[in-house]
């Protein structure tokens, strides 16, 4: 079911102000989860043995705290990616230097062939990025976690929370921000080299405009195109904040939170696999589970990147980033939307299909600069951005729980986590934690 349908349908006796099923078995402790970020701070690319690693501590913990864990693996096309990238650059370069050429006897013509390389340019990464099922047969492989209850019984409750963190890290040489400005660049030449040409079509043109379209120009792009080509992705990043963070508050949720027996939540934990190649983790997910979504009403909670920071980015469908935002507000902590081009989350798999899906990060733009680098180390991790993060993905599921709540029931309500810092701005927190 859509998550607007959802929204829009009438909510539980209590609302989401009530109590949902779901009780602390113990306090969340942050050093704890800081702990696994500790753990697990060394490169995990898709593929590498250190990912391999992540995934069997991961899998430890969460059969020690009592759940049934399960590994679903997938293909990763990750050298297929890479070399339809390439070829979508290479195209791109050919077709700016063949607009030089063309320049001085068909100048339209070469306005054309800059006005597609224009287009071209931001293409590698998107097409890349849809290749999904090709690697299936062979080639790198990688796999979620997926962690439920051992009591049958909750999987008849009525609603569904399926928390999600990925554990895969990725390095690239140029920060995100300077690559994104570089494909700007290229593509902003390129036009105006179109524009150009289309010009030069129609009267003579000035000879320093022909000096940039049949000389210089071109090859100012093609080495943008040459630098972003080698900005390839490697395995450098010990991605303590993206994403060890994320799976340590996962985790300490797994530990330290049930719903309580009888009271209507499933919960689901997921520790997904290649984020950083392309969300197949998530699509994966996505395509195996799919009834999940029609059965009940479920929300994907996912978190990414949660250790830094006085307040946290929200990103996802619209529905459920308002519950996220209501939830955040209550428990007085601040937030506000992320909206970066080009910055791809374990959330957009489903949102993008109109299913209940949210992100919960911390500070990203703060250190945008850190991420995918060999500085994202557990030193730059600050413990109460995990505990931010934690008791709003409770929070949030547990607002969640409530709107399906049966009548006649009422959650147990208080908590260890009532006494937080946090919780003491604000009276409210009470009907969450
Ligand atoms: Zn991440």
């Amino acid at each position: 079911m859509e998550c607007q349908q959802l929204m829009s349908q009438p909510v539980g006796v209590e609302g989401p102000s009530g109590c949902g099923g779901a009780e602390w078995v113990d306090r969340f402790d942050e050093a704890r989860a800081w702990e696994h970020v500790r753990a697990l701070s060394y490169p995990r690319r898709v593929g590498s043995l250190g990912e391999r690693r992540a995934c069997r501590y991961v899998r430890r913990r969460l059969e020690e705290y009592g759940l049934e864990c399960r590994r679903e693996r997938f293909g990763v096309p990750r050298r297929l990616r890479a070399l339809v990238a390439w070829g979508v650059m290479g195209l791109c370069a050919g077709l700016v230097i063949g607009g030089g050429w063309l320049w001085r006897s068909a100048p339209l013509g070469a306005g054309v062939m800059w006005l597609v390389a224009a287009w071209l340019v931001n293409r590698p990464w998107a097409w890349a990025g849809r290749l999904r099922r090709s690697g299936e047969a062979r080639g790198i492989r990688s796999a979620n976690l997926v962690a439920t209850q051992r009591d049958a019984a909750l999987a008849g409750a009525p609603a569904r929370v399926v928390f999600m963190a990925h554990y895969d890290t990725k390095s690239q040489l140029l920060p995100t921000g300077l690559r994104v400005g570089l494909v700007y660049a290229a593509m902003g030449i390129c036009l105006v080299l179109a524009a150009a040409g289309v010009a030069a079509a129609v009267e003579p043109t000035p000879d320093r405009v022909s000096r940039l379209a049949a000389g210089y120009g071109p090859w100012v792009v093609v080495a943008i195109l040459g630098v972003l080509a080698a900005n390839v992705t490697g395995n450098r990043s010990p991605g303590a904040l993206d994403n060890a963070t994320g799976v340590g508050v996962l985790l300490e949720l797994a530990r330290s939170w049930r719903p309580s027996a009888g009271e209507p939540l499933e919960v689901v934990w997921v520790a997904s696999g290649s984020e950083e190649a392309g969300l197949d983790g998530a699509w994966d997910f996505l395509e195996r589970h799919e009834s999940w979504w029609r059965e009940k009403p479920t929300l994907l909670v996912n978190l990414d990147s949660v250790g830094a920071g006085d307040m946290v980015y929200l990103a996802g469908e619209p529905g459920s980033v308002a519950l996220a935002e209501e939830v955040a507000s209550r428990l007085g902590i601040g937030w506000a939307r992320l909206r970066v081009v080009g910055a791809a989350m374990d959330h957009q798999p489903f949102a993008a299909q109109g299913l209940c899906a949210v992100s919960l990060l911390g500070d990203v733009v703060r250190h945008a600069l850190v991420l995918h680098s060999a500085s994202d180390r557990p030193e730059r991790v600050e413990h109460a951005a995990m505990r931010r993060a934690g008791l709003l993905a409770e929070g949030v599921a547990r607002a969640w729980a409530a709107r399906y709540q049966r009548p006649g029931r009422s959650g147990s309500g208080l908590s260890p986590n009532t006494e937080s810092e946090i919780g003491s701005r604000d009276p409210g927190i009470t009907a969450y934690a």
